[in-house]
């Protein structure tokens, strides 16, 4: 189905993927697994959902940049921010080690969105984890979560989600460097605009010797429900039309162009290529 050759070589163990691009290796790192209750997904049929159960299993996937001198983290898991809500997520930092490097080498992190599944793991124990990274965020996500009206017009069960991530950006935010738009790191790694899910939800492409990576981050969240139905809304989605137009977007273009890609809440290893069918979409995963 994919020209053999044009694609990354992948190889994985149980909890993490490589992926050569060229001359930049991407590692696909498992913080592990979330289970998240299948109404909280809309805007598709009831019928749809309820051939699917009570529950959605996804992963939780994050990736390690190694371009050059650059060792970048993209997202850094819970950590321990999501606690008995979530007891299978917050790995990523004993499992470093399986993806051949540690906290002290990560020389930059990029920050798809700040969700505390994605950005809950930048502290461990309210010290800063990767202590000679520089982070990069997005100035819309940073304004949207920082924001005193967010968390005053918060209603109650949305209140301690924000303040903690209102809290992750004070002790982080001497660290930041703040981009608007699309922003390149150099070393083959471009950051771009995907929002929807949240206001500055961005994207992370790689690209070497011809060949291209793409990092979903939550664009698609259900493996198991957005592909067919890409119209389905996740609860946690901010500007939800928005995120279906994004997620509808990116996969014409990866498909069009046959891209391998990643999403955060894919099954590990969450690698694959989305290719057009019918109304919708189907995914195959590789490794
Ligand atoms: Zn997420």
């Amino acid at each position: 189905m994919f020209a053999a050759g044009a694609s990354p070589v992948f190889a994985a163990t149980r909890t993490v993927q490589s992926a050569q691009v060229g001359e930049i290796k991407v590692t696909t790192v498992s913080d592990g697994y979330i289970d998240f209750p299948t109404g909280a997904y809309t805007n598709v049929d009831t019928e749809v959902l309820a051939g699917l159960g009570d529950n959605l299993r996804l992963g939780a996937n994050v990736w390690i940049i190694r371009s050059g001198a650059r060792n970048i983290l993209v997202d850094a898991g819970s950590g321990s921010f999501m606690g008995d809500a979530a007891p299978g997520v917050g790995n990523l930092n004993e499992r470093l080690h399986e993806a051949g490097t540690t906290a002290r080498e990560i020389t930059d992190v990029i920050v798809t969105h700040m969700h505390p599944d994605h950005i809950g793991g930048l502290l461990v124990g309210g010290q800063i984890a990767y202590p000679n990274a520089q982070f990069h965020v997005s100035n819309g996500e940073w304004g949207f979560w920082t924001s005193e009206e967010l968390l005053s017009a918060a209603p109650e069960p949305n209140r301690s989600m924000i303040m903690g991530i209102q809290s992750i950006a004070t002790a982080i935010k001497e660290r930041v460097t703040f981009h608007q738009g699309a922003y390149d790191l150099g070393a083959g790694v471009s950051v771009e605009p995907a929002p929807g899910h949240t206001p500055g939800h961005m994207v992370v492409r790689v690209s070497s010797g011809g060949l291209q990576f793409f990092l979903l981050g939550d664009a698609v969240i259900s493996q198991d429900l957005q592909f067919q139905h890409p119209e389905a809304y996740s609860a946690f989605d901010a500007i939800p039309d928005l995120s279906v137009k994004t997620r509808k977007d990116l996969f014409d273009k990866l498909a069009a162009d046959e891209i391998a890609f990643s999403a955060t809440h894919l099954a590990f290893p969450g690698a694959g290529y989305v290719s057009k069918r019918g109304a919708g979409y189907v995914f195959t995963a590789i490794g």
